[in-house]
């Protein structure tokens, strides 16, 4: 194939684009605010786990802490009326001994039932702060989940913008190069990664990174400028600068 260095080195230049295309676009599929937001939804769908139970704790909790303040309220309701009746020393002598022992046992049955209360309060106390820390980890996580989604918005449409200025760049060199000699790279660049023509450098190409044999390197010495190279390892085009 033979093609003038003139457009050995556009193609070069279209080579240049087209990479430049396929780096914004893997930019913009490995953005990582896009991992960043996969995270976020496993944080919150287990934030939302733990919060539903924690919920149903609390609702239990909070039953256990009324029917508690009623317990306590029912006996301080009898001792304050036993006393009453001791203070006024309405009854027999028997009588009013009894009530002094029944305010006894009252007293140490209060004293147990504060006691239990107090340990519900407790516990009502540690899961209302659960309940309140997952809510406030939501909240918190769903802002950053919709600052990452500006972010993402901007860096796309940054990168949009620079992917159809490539886009037009190329559409405006292509039609410049030896069509022949474009229509192979083409074909290149499909089985080879998005790259289809590579500078020979030094005895490198710099498609494969591979050195070229002394043998073909005398071979290429002896072509003319319009010869198109073919890398023999990645079998790219190979441009000669
Ligand atoms: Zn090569």
């Amino acid at each position: 194939m033979k093609a003038t260095p003139a457009h050995q080195a556009l193609l070069m230049q279209l080579q240049k684009l087209d990479t430049e295309i396929a780096q914004l676009n893997h930019k913009l599929k490995t953005l990582p605010e896009h991992e960043q937001i996969t995270a976020i939804h496993t944080r919150l769908e287990n934030a939302a786990v733990e919060l539903k139970v924690v919920e149903t704790e609390l609702e239990d909790v909070t039953i256990d802490l009324r029917r508690s303040e009623v317990d306590v309220e029912a006996v301080s309701a009898r001792m304050e009326k036993d006393e009453k009746r001791l203070n006024a020393g309405l009854g027999t002598p028997k009588e009013l001994e009894q009530t002094q022992h029944e305010l006894a046992t009252l007293a140490k049955r209060k004293a147990e039932l504060e006691d239990g209360e107090l340990e519900i309060m407790m516990r009502h106390e540690a899961v209302k702060k659960r309940v309140d820390e997952l809510k406030s980890d939501e909240e918190g996580l769903k802002t950053l989940e919709l600052e990452l989604n500006v972010r993402i918005e901007n860096a796309t449409t940054e990168i949009n913008a620079l992917i159809a200025r490539a886009a037009e760049d190329r559409m405006k060199l292509a039609p410049q190069i030896d069509s022949a000699l474009v229509e192979t790279y083409e074909k290149i660049r499909q089985g080879q990664a998005g790259v289809g023509a590579a500078l020979l450098i030094g005895n490198k190409c710099d498609g494969c990174h591979l050195v070229i044999n002394a043998i073909e390197l005398e071979r290429i010495k002896t072509l003319v400028d319009d010869d198109v190279l073919r890398c023999e390892e990645c079998r790219r085009i190979l441009v000669r600068i």
